[in-house]
């Protein structure tokens, strides 16, 4: 059986070989005679399954001691509110907006602190980066919120920036949902980093915050108990029952990312090198078209979510159609951008990229 090559922007496609692990290990997992599905998130089965996840994450996205792994429920929304909760004091908090994900972030943080625009790009219709030093950072600012990949916009932060070097003591907070364990994170920038684990990690229900252990402990008094981050860290992520089947897929997906090589590379580095050339194909396939476009700054064009148009937009239903006969899945692109998206997280094998490459000319061709 072939499996068609699924483009969705999330809940994104998954390495077949976890996919197969997890069906042989249904309905015994190794012997216990339960699925991972039925143990006790107490148990040492799973209490084993856990620690190894995170110690592989933690080994992978290289996470500094002083930093705690927590995985949470609730995913990326959800923080747009807990972050606020426990690291706002209800004071102000600056935001960079690059795309629809921070703009969502600003708005709800708002409910609970007072969110300040910082920067943003929506004059240019989200498809640029506004360069740091424009920021006005307020020497108030409890946090700095971005979006380090806007999974709709397809804007991508290839280096995160240094608040320090800009004056500005506070901690950075990045929504790394759709880009985690793409690339390696350049933690001495980082106070918290947060993600929904559906489009790089593994199914929908995991939330993973990667958070300093200095910004433990100061939640609002109406914050939930189970979204204090000192009492998820103190509790070992086990305060409440956390989502212990998508803890043990993404504890599969680790492992399948250690196993990545590339060019002398392994792990992390070697799976940037492979998202690299993916995007890279993508992108000069597009640019070198008259009949495709991507209307993004080249500086800060997404590896993981490709945007793109068809010049003659009346083209759009059967180019899909097309796709979708050619086993190429999930290309229509988000409501508020219209055209096409194509999301090539991790998962996606350079082979997929191929094939909607070779669609893509094919379908111009026909279009003649
Ligand atoms: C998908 C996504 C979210 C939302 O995640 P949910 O799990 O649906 O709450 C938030 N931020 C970014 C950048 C995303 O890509």
């Amino acid at each position: 059986m072939t499996r068609p090559y699924n483009f969705s922007a999330g809940p994104a496609a998954m390495p077949e070989s976890v996919l197969r692990l997890a069906a042989v290990e249904m309905l015994d997992w190794q012997g216990s005679g339960m699925s991972v599905m039925e143990m006790s998130h107490r148990g040492k089965a799973f209490m084993s399954i856990c620690e190894t996840a995170e110690r592989d994450l933690r080994e992978l996205l290289a996470v500094p001691s002083q930093f705690r792994i927590l995985f949470m429920q609730g995913g990326g929304l959800a923080e747009n509110a807990i972050v606020p909760l426990n690291l706002s004091r209800g004071g102000a908090v600056d935001f960079v907006v690059t795309g629809g994900w921070s703009q969502k972030s600003a708005k709800e943080a708002n409910k609970y602190a007072t969110a300040r625009i910082a920067a943003s790009n929506e004059a240019d219709g989200h498809t640029s980066l506004p360069t740091p030093a424009s920021w006005k950072l307020g020497k108030d600012a409890q946090y700095v919120h971005l979006c380090s990949n806007e999974t709709i916009h397809g804007v991508e932060f290839h280096e995160l920036p240094d608040l320090k070097a800009l004056g500005c003591d506070a901690p950075l907070v990045i929504d790394f949902s759709s880009h985690v364990a793409s690339r390696p994170v350049d933690w001495s920038r980082v106070g918290l980093a947060f993600g929904g684990a559906q489009k790089n990690l593994g199914p929908a229900g995991l939330t993973l915050v990667v958070v300093r252990e200095d910004l433990l402990g100061h939640a609002l008094a109406v914050c939930p108990s189970a979204f204090d981050y000192k009492t998820v860290a103190d509790n070992g992520s086990m305060y409440n029952t956390p989502p212990t089947y998508a803890i043990y897929m993404a504890g599969l997906t680790f492992q399948w990312l250690k196993r990545q090589t590339a060019g002398g590379l392994s792990g992390v580095a070697a799976i940037e090198q492979q998202n690299k050339a993916k995007a890279e194909l993508l992108y000069s396939f597009i640019d070198n078209s008259q009949f495709y476009q991507n209307k993004v700054a080249k500086d800060c064009r997404s590896r993981m979510n490709i945007p793109f148009f068809l010049r003659d937009e009346a083209r759009n239903e059967a180019f899909l159609s097309g796709a979708q006969a050619a086993g190429l899945l999930q290309l229509k692109g988000h409501k508020s951008v219209g055209g096409m998206r194509a999301s090539i997280y991790n998962a996606m094998p350079l082979e997929g990229v191929q094939a909607l490459v070779s669609y893509m000319r094919e379908f111009e061709m026909t279009q003649a």
